[in-house]
């Protein structure tokens, strides 16, 4: 994942602003003074963060928390990308519902537009509410580190933004533009800096993210000491909150996650498409290739797709198995190839985009397991059974009292058991 690194300057004022002033020291006050805060809710994502990465020994403190509370498999959605999965993740639905199809996609009903990482234009994102948009709804104040589309002036019909801005959305009410170079001590030390605050400013549902363990495990590969190490930092800025909190008396409902595995890719494992130059437009390929024939080429390039191929097998949108519940949205384009767990689809050699790292496959593969830990006031502690990242939003609405919502894809069910009684 590249995000591009865009400033909003108000943003960074704020964060340079936290971090240029030192925690002020206050002296701890008597027992009898310390206020009782109301739990706060913190959902945090490591990105590419494979759930097998809890079993390097690297990481304590998520072990700790996982000790404590609950933890258990998580299956990310089809396709196992960043932008798909942290939709979501705060939506409850899959992404041939709540329209984020792909990190790149292209739309029918908005030609010559081509969304990225970049995209915060809202008609791309409006299809679902996230839950900072909910709570924020439901007067619960929200602030985020960091989230993709937490930047989105969500719900705006406004397609074109005027003095760079879209009217008439709703955002959290603290939020920061992403920027990959603020670091995850800074990040960690903004959320900290908001339960700072007095008790009416202060946000009760908090994201954060790292993205970290995702860059170096394109760069290195999964199985690299380099990710292992980028692991163990990430757990430590896990303990700087956790003993952040502490020090704050905070009571907080952690929510730890990642939004899809990693697999080991090489230039020996690529897979060419090898079509004609003019018979198709691409959208995207790596660990799965989405394409569109042009006027007249669609049986040339069907038949050269839709046939058994090593490693990799391709479907018309409609024929998409039904296991990864993708093939429905009018973003997603007429031909989908996906490549087996370390393989990369390429247009032709030798022309192999080279990284180490891949994540993008088969959402029921190994390689793609999340990662998920919680815990906190709410939890009691055991293991949960293996479940869909659809069902962390209708956990997240528990969290927060927001009533259950009709038409997601994802409920409460695999948390039930492990709630402590309100
Ligand atoms: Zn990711």
């Amino acid at each position: 994942m590249r995000w591009t690194t865009r400033i909003a300057a108000a943003a960074l004022i704020g964060v340079l602003q936290a971090c240029a002033t030192p925690p002020v020291q206050a002296p701890p006050p008597p027992p009898a003074a310390v206020e009782a805060r109301p739990p706060v809710t913190i959902l945090i994502s490591i990105d590419a963060f494979r759930a097998d990465y809890l079993q390097r020994g690297v990481t304590p403190n998520l072990v700790r928390l996982a000790a404590q509370g609950i933890t258990g498999p998580m299956r990310p959605s089809f396709p196992s990308k960043t932008f798909p999965n942290h939709w979501t993740l705060v939506t409850g639905l899959v992404p041939d519902h709540h329209g984020i199809v792909g990190n790149r996609m292209e739309d029918p009903a908005h030609p010559n537009e081509t969304f990225t990482t970049a995209s915060d234009a809202p008609y791309w994102w409006n299809a679902a509410a996230p839950i900072w948009v909910e709570a924020e709804k439901a007067g619960i104040r929200t602030g985020t580190v960091f989230w993709p589309g937490a930047n989105v002036a969500w719900g705006s019909t406004i397609t074109k933004p005027d003095h760079g801005d879209y009217a008439g959305g709703t955002r959290p009410r603290d939020w920061l533009q992403y920027n990959q170079a603020v670091n995850d001590t800074q990040r960690v030390d903004t959320v900290l800096d908001w339960l700072r605050r007095p008790a009416a400013n202060r946000p009760r549902f908090v994201t954060l993210y790292f993205d970290r363990v995702d860059v170096v495990g394109h760069e290195h590969g999964p199985d690299s000491p380099e990710v292992t190490r980028a692991a163990a930092a990430v757990d430590a800025q896990i303990r700087a909150l956790v003993e952040g909190l502490a020090a704050l008396h905070q009571p907080a409902n952690l929510v730890v996650v990642s939004d899809h595995g990693m697999s080991e890719t090489s230039d020996t494992r690529v897979i060419p498409l090898g079509l004609p130059k003019d018979s198709y437009h691409l959208i995207e390929a790596g660990p799965f290739a989405a394409l569109n024939p042009l006027p007249g080429k669609e049986a040339l390039v069907e038949q050269a797709l839709l046939r058994p191929h090593p490693h990799m097998e391709c479907w018309r949108k409609a024929e998409i198995p039904a296991r990864f519940r993708y093939g429905n949205n009018p973003r997603i384009a007429a031909l989908f190839c996906l490549a087996e767990p370390r393989w990369m689809i390429v247009e032709k050699l030798p022309d192999a985009p080279f990284t180490r790292g891949e994540h993008g496959y088969d959402n029921r593969s190994a390689d793609m397991a999340a990662l998920f830990v919680a815990a906190g006031p709410a939890f009691r502690h055991g293991t949960v059974p293996a479940f869909d990242n659809v069902d962390v939003a209708p956990l997240l609405r528990d969290l927060l009292a927001l009533p259950p919502k009709a038409g997601l894809d994802g409920d409460d069910t695999p948390f039930r058991a492990f709630l402590q009684p309100r």
